[in-house]
């Protein structure tokens, strides 16, 4: 890793302002962090974004392009002549958008600047389903059943894979993301036509038609494991999450630590993880996502971004990930040990999406009151406002909702405090879903499936 900071240099790594390329709540946290590290910070928008309230607390603030994202969040030199224009020498991604387009990081390098995130090429290894399995293999990470190799054409070569597996399997194509791309296969019967149909989207989605094949496990919970890492070889686990529920691939509620994982079972875990980004290289944060069941872990993939969860994890730990994420970046190393990470209480988030908490269908429009709680414990990450007016273009999330507390029966209870306090006229919300949740008493329980919240659903209707 020492060899891939000498390639740029210290001198070119240190930055005095850092581009925004995102929007939303997390253009708002990355300007906070970016303030509280004496850095200044250009943001950018679309024209759908003029109004973005955080666009008056930024050094520069500059419109790259129309409503449509591919044409402005999405367009890699608009953003470049917005860096070139302010005069930033670092560009954060944030989440979505352009943060795991490896393409992306590789032309912000080549133009001089600091694409706040690991190399080009762990980008492009991770987003590679088929090669991340083989990474992780490699460094002893606990993966689910099934080669790490693309599978074959030939019918009775799939068919054995199939069979050494055992059904059900899952078909997953290797440039798949978003929670597509996948077909569950219960049985032979059904096996070639899963496949035909999977490559068919695959090719077309994402332009590759490499598939592969896993045990499909059927009762997991999703657990995930943060990572941080320097460019000098040190990398830290900061505990794991709990983001089971779930609605079609969607997290909706998040947790940390996840609730009945013992500090034993998962320290194995999270070495191999830390291990993992020590062998690949690995700069900047991660999070290495798992199925849960049974009591095993199996990898399923690894995100080379900031996530939206990563405030629980920042309640429980008291690292500042965002902040640990750019001084990285500068080519500073890291300021904690990992004998001195701890965790401490527990931690939820609600994801507050402007939709309608029955159909689900996004819903635009003028926020016309806005309440939101406070108290010791309690933080919202938001960018909007009263008289903020959600736009029909980009994700409905609209803010979240962390509270920290000493453990998780009064995280829930305060949870369920702040979700009362809230509220948000004008627009259609799934606060009232999120205040049923938090009444639940399987929710209550901990541990449940990634199918719970479907299921739950299904049944107050
Ligand atoms: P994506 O990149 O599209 O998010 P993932 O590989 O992370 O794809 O899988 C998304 C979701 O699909 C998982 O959270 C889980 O619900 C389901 N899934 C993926 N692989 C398996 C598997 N082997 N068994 C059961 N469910 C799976």
């Amino acid at each position: 890793m020492a060899e891939s900071f000498d390639k740029v240099g210290l001198a070119e790594r240190r930055f005095d302002t850092v581009l925004i390329a995102n929007r939303g709540e997390i253009a708002v946290r990355i300007q906070r962090a970016c303030r509280e590290l004496g850095l200044k910070t250009t943001a950018i928008c679309s024209e759908a974004d003029r109004q973005a309230a955080y666009g008056k607390t930024v050094d520069c603030f500059l419109c790259i392009g129309p409503a449509n994202a591919a044409r402005s969040y999405l367009n890699p030199d608009a953003i470049l002549l917005a860096a070139q224009l302010t005069g930033a020498g670092a560009i954060h991604p944030g989440y979505g958008f352009l943060s795991e387009n490896a393409a992306f990081a590789e032309v912000v390098e080549m133009a001089g600047l600091v694409f706040i995130g690991p190399e080009a090429s762990s980008i492009a290894t991770m987003g590679d389903k088929i090669s991340a399995k083989r990474a992780m293999i490699a460094a002893c990470v606990p993966c689910v059943p099934g080669p790490d190799t693309a599978l074959p054409d030939d019918p009775s070569s799939i068919e054995r894979i199939a069979l050494e597996i055992g059904y059900p399997v899952i078909i997953k194509a290797a440039g798949g993301g978003g929670g597509r791309g996948m077909r569950v296969v219960p049985d032979a019967g059904s096996l070639h036509e899963a496949i035909a149909l999977t490559r068919e989207e695959a090719r077309q989605a994402f332009g590759s038609p490499a598939l592969y094949m896993e045990k499909f496990l059927q009762h997991p919970r999703h657990i995930e494991i943060q990572v941080l890492c320097d460019t000098y070889g040190n990398a830290i686990w900061l505990g794991h999450r709990d983001c089971s529920m779930q609605r079609r691939h969607q997290k909706v509620v998040e947790e940390a630590p996840a609730p009945g994982i013992s500090p034993e079972t998962i320290k194995p875990v999270g070495m191999a993880c830390v291990e993992a980004c020590r062998q690949i290289g690995y700069r900047g944060v991660g999070t290495f996502e798992f199925l849960y069941e049974n009591d095993a872990f199996y990898f399923i993939e690894m995100n080379t971004r900031l996530q939206v969860e990563h405030p629980v994890t920042e309640m429980t730990s008291g690292i500042d990930i965002v902040r640990a994420q750019i001084q990285v970046a500068q080519g500073l190393p890291l300021e904690t040990a990992q004998d001195d990470v701890t965790c401490t209480g527990h931690s939820f988030e609600c994801r507050i999406n402007a939709e309608d908490p029955e159909s689900f269908l996004p819903s635009a429009g003028t926020i016309s009151d806005l309440v939101l709680p406070e108290g010791p414990g309690i933080r919202v990450d938001t960018h909007i406002h009263a008289g903020y007016r959600i736009s029909p273009y980009y994700d409905s999330l609209i803010a979240k909702l962390i509270v920290h507390a000493p453990n998780r029966a009064e995280a829930m209870a305060k949870m369920r405090e702040a979700l009362a306090a809230t509220r948000i006229e004008g627009i259609s919300t799934n606060l009232p879903l999120l205040r049923a949740l938090f009444d639940d008493e399987g929710f209550a329980r901990g541990g449940t499936d990634i199918h719970y919240l479907e299921q739950w659903l299904q049944h107050r209707r």
